[in-house]
């Protein structure tokens, strides 16, 4: 059976994943409002969803995450340490049915199998997830500054990924883009665009390198480990300041070569969000 991954926001202003195939379904992260309405407007049969599984407890992914699950009445999937700080923080009701997972362990829903697996990010216990229901296999790997053999380990074996190219490091160092053919606005060149839009002070470029997000680059190397076994490669959270589409599947498409690899780049703007959305099938 086919599986279909959409992506519904991807970026610092909110993500959520909607994976599932024509019986069952999961939703990664609820970072944007009017979720249910979202999955609605693009044809996404709501009565499939059976859970929304959490990364980490940050806003940009749980920002709507109480309201949809008690519209929905859906259990809740992520590791003890991200279902505990989002209902401390108050970003999941109290009274949900609550599924926690451990590293690599698989649950089953419906058709489709949940595994968690620990990523590497300044949250309490943030995690990607792996969606199977036995045809195919889809990997969400977000918001981690490295990708660990472990990580590797599970990301290799599935057809598709979603993962983090969250930062070009040139740009991050000198606040000015490399050259690059085509710029943020699709086909505009970018020589007069080369400054970052708004700079960040030096703790939090600091924090971004350290314990934040995946750059193009090591994003780039990690996708060089797959060795051509990733079908799809969705790149995701990017940053609005300090990338662009374009340098992410740059360096993408330099990292998969001759292998075949399908590459999609979801932007977070906003008013793009209909052009941009990243919505493919394995
Ligand atoms: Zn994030
Ligand atoms: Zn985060």
């Amino acid at each position: 059976m086919n599986m279909e991954c959409v992506l519904l926001a991807s970026g610092s202003k909110g993500n959520s994943i909607y994976v599932g195939n024509d019986t069952d379904a999961v939703v990664i992260d609820a970072g944007i409002g009017y979720l249910k309405r979202t999955l609605e407007s693009l044809s996404l049969e709501v009565s499939r969803v059976r859970a929304l599984c959490v990364t980490h407890e940050h806003l940009d992914h749980v920002r709507s995450a109480k309201t949809f699950v008690k519209t929905m009445k859906i259990p809740v999937y992520g590791t003890g340490g991200t279902l505990d700080a989002s209902i401390r923080g108050g970003f999941l009701p109290h009274n949900a049915k609550f599924v926690v997972c451990q590293d690599k362990i698989s649950k089953i829903v419906g058709d489709l199998s949940i595994t968690a697996f620990h990523t590497r990010h300044d949250a309490t216990e943030p995690s990607g997830f792996v969606i199977d229901d036995g045809d195919a296999r889809i990997g969400v790997c977000l918001d981690t500054h490295e990708v660990t053999s472990a990580m590797l380990e599970i990301l290799r074996n599935c057809d598709a990924v979603v993962l983090e190219s969250n930062y070009c490091s040139s740009a991050m160092q000198n606040n000015t883009f490399p050259d690059c053919t085509t710029c943020r606005n699709c086909g505009a060149h970018c020589c007069g665009n080369r400054h970052v839009l708004r700079l960040y002070p030096q703790y939090l470029k600091d924090r971004i390198r350290e314990v934040g997000h995946l750059s193009n680059e090591n994003s780039a190397a990690v996708q060089r480990l797959f060795d051509g076994n990733v079908g799809i490669i969705a790149l995701a959270h990017l940053s609005e300041n300090y990338n662009r589409p374009n340098l992410a599947r740059e360096s993408a498409e330099a990292a998969s070569k001759e292998s075949g690899t399908v590459i999609h780049v979801c932007d977070q703007l906003p008013e793009y969000r209909e052009r941009r959305l990243v919505r493919f099938t394995v």
